[in-house]
């Protein structure tokens, strides 16, 4: 399976598609999923190509790993959660529909269960998440 460079995250780090970015560093970008199945739900992608965890190269999942880790921490505290769950899909079969390697960063509320997949959400909650993970970030 061979990357695709018009795959929409592609898009999203050339700045040719919109997204409420959260953080970033020289390796990799994080910006909130416009599909929320949790409030804060955002996601890590590394800035150089890669379809998913079948081809990432230790480089780029350790820049991923140690920039889940800074958010997931920062998220816990912006939104008073109690856990943090985090999804990688890899290929259609394994749920991927983005081709482009991300990890989705899910902040928890005990006894509340994940919202469904798919469901467009508001911007303007999603663009305030994303100001109050960025404020919790420092
Ligand atoms: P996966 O490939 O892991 O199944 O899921 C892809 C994720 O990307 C979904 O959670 C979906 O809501 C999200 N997504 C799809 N299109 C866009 C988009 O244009 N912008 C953003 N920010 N997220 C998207």
């Amino acid at each position: 399976m061979s990357y695709d460079p018009d795959n929409i995250f592609a898009k999203i780090l050339r700045g040719e598609i919109p997204s409420f970015k959260v953080y970033e560093d020289e390796q990799t970008y994080c910006f909130m999923d416009i599909m929320p199945r949790s409030a804060g739900h955002c996601l890590v992608i590394p800035k150089t190509p890669c379809r998913n965890i079948l081809d990432a190269s230790p480089e780029q999942l350790c820049a991923c790993m140690a920039t889940v880790s800074t958010v997931a921490n920062a998220a816990m505290k912006a939104f008073g959660a109690d856990g943090i769950t985090l999804q990688q899909f890899s290929e259609a079969a394994g749920g991927q529909e983005v081709f482009h390697l991300h990890f989705h960063i899910l902040p928890r509320h005990s006894g509340k269960s994940l919202g469904p997949a798919g469901v467009m959400g508001d911007m303007e909650v999603i663009k305030a998440h994303a100001e109050k993970l960025i404020a919790a970030l420092g």
